[in-house]
């Protein structure tokens, strides 16, 4: 397989990060400076052969890319539809979040910076993020939730095994959200030394087009791998969505295939009635959080509601901007998955496959289910398993009485 590269596409934003009307940089004065630098740091690299051999080096060896596309046989006779799965969930950390923070951490060492931060809700971007850090020499600190903290301790320990330092974030709602702000205030204070790796396809521009560009080689892998494979373009991809990054990866290549529709899966927590869920696109409307327009769970008001899903990853109450744009287009469908669903769906796949999801992959993999079976019946569908399900085995143990 030729080594990944960013491509530029139809749907890039423009010069200031619009994605349409979403995206943007809606940021403190004192940040503007270092964003636009940021912006044309990125603009050099983007498409520059010698970082890009740097990165795909630590992907083929460090990771263990390219990640294999598997074709589900068990699921697939079950549900009479040929299902692939993309398994992000065999890289090392265990998801997709380390293509990111891999490559957000060279550009940072080329960048001449000598410290990385990066806020996390479940931990996994943490860890993802203390994991380059000591592996580049990086000194790294990590923004999470008070709440979190006490949630997850067991990530929690494993960035200070790795030689992080965690900041339990006391304000607000004491979870991602509230990290996210302390973060980016740090960050305005020490962005002389310190580089910001952020964890999806979210805040202000570039962050939003980088991490797309990063997790696009998702897709870029899966289409020659299937291509291989069956000499097939698939019927339908789905991903599960929090920020939207590994959604992202895996539609960024599909898009614009007419044959291929882009299926996006929120976190229907409860029920979108309950009030309790995570369905930004269902249910926000456009309003401002974290440096970027786009929609977002608010009140009548304009405060910014608390999302809710049994699998951390999900619960963030904003969505990158490119997922507002593209649903505005047309272009990708989004729906949603209850907790209940993507419980089955987690016990489903462990037993029809030997594979353990985690509970936001298990919201993609539900969607099968969903979806009504005479559509699907003979499709091809690839889905992004986005990561493994080990860190979820306590909750799970709590919720599923074997
Ligand atoms: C963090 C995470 C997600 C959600 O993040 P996105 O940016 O929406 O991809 C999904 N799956 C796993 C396994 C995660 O760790």
């Amino acid at each position: 397989m030729k080594p990944y590269m960013p491509t530029a596409f139809d749907f890039d934003p423009d010069e200031r990060g619009h994605f349409g009307k979403f995206g943007g940089r809606y940021v403190p004065e004192t940040l503007m400076p270092i964003l636009i630098e940021l912006d044309q740091v990125y603009k050099q690299y983007r498409f520059d052969q010698t970082f890009w051999n740097e990165v795909n080096a630590l992907y083929q060896d460090y990771v263990g890319r390219p990640s294999p596309l598997y074709k589900a046989q068990n699921i697939s006779d079950e549900i009479g539809a040929e299902v692939y799965l993309k398994r992000e969930d065999l890289n090392h950390t265990g998801a997709h979040k380390v293509n990111n923070t891999i490559a957000q951490g060279l550009l940072a060492k080329r960048m001449g910076k000598t410290k990385i931060i990066a806020e996390t809700g479940a931990g996994q971007h943490g860890v993802a993020t203390a994991t380059i850090a000591a592996l580049m020499g990086l000194e790294c600190e990590v923004f999470m939730g008070a709440k979190d903290v006490e949630r997850q301790q067991l990530n929690v320990f494993r960035m200070k095994l790795l030689g992080a330092k965690v900041h339990a974030v006391e304000s607000g709602s004491k979870t991602l959200k509230d990290a996210m702000n302390d973060a980016i205030r740090h960050w305005v204070t020490h962005a002389r030394d310190t580089f910001y790796v952020i964890g999806t396809a979210a805040g202000p521009h570039p962050y939003p087009l980088m991490v797309r560009d990063f997790q696009a080689i998702i897709s870029y892998e899966a289409k020659l791998q299937l291509l291989e494979q069956t000499n097939k373009i698939p019927d339908y991809v789905i991903a599960c969505i929090g920020g939207g990054s590994n959604a992202l990866g895996m539609f960024a290549h599909f898009i614009e295939e007419d044959k291929t529709e882009c299926i996006g899966i929120e976190a229907g927590g409860k029920g979108l009635q309950s009030g309790e869920h995570g369905a930004s696109l269902a249910l926000g409307k456009p309003g401002v959080l974290h440096g970027q327009l786009s929609y977002l769970l608010q009140t009548n008001d304009g405060q910014v509601e608390e999302a809710y899903s049994i699998s951390a990853g999900l619960d963030y109450p904003g969505i990158g901007p490119e997922h507002s744009y593209l649903m505005e287009q047309g272009k990708v469908i989004y729906d949603y998955v209850t907790d209940d669903e993507a419980m089955d769906a987690f016990v489903w796949l462990s037993r029809t496959e030997g594979i353990v999801p985690a509970f936001e992959s298990a919201h993609a993999i539900a969607y099968l289910k969903k979806i009504p079976k005479e559509t699907i019946k003979g499709k091809t569908i690839i889905i992004s398993l986005s990561g493994r399900g080990d860190k979820d085995m306590i909750q799970a143990m709590e919720l599923l009485k074997l």
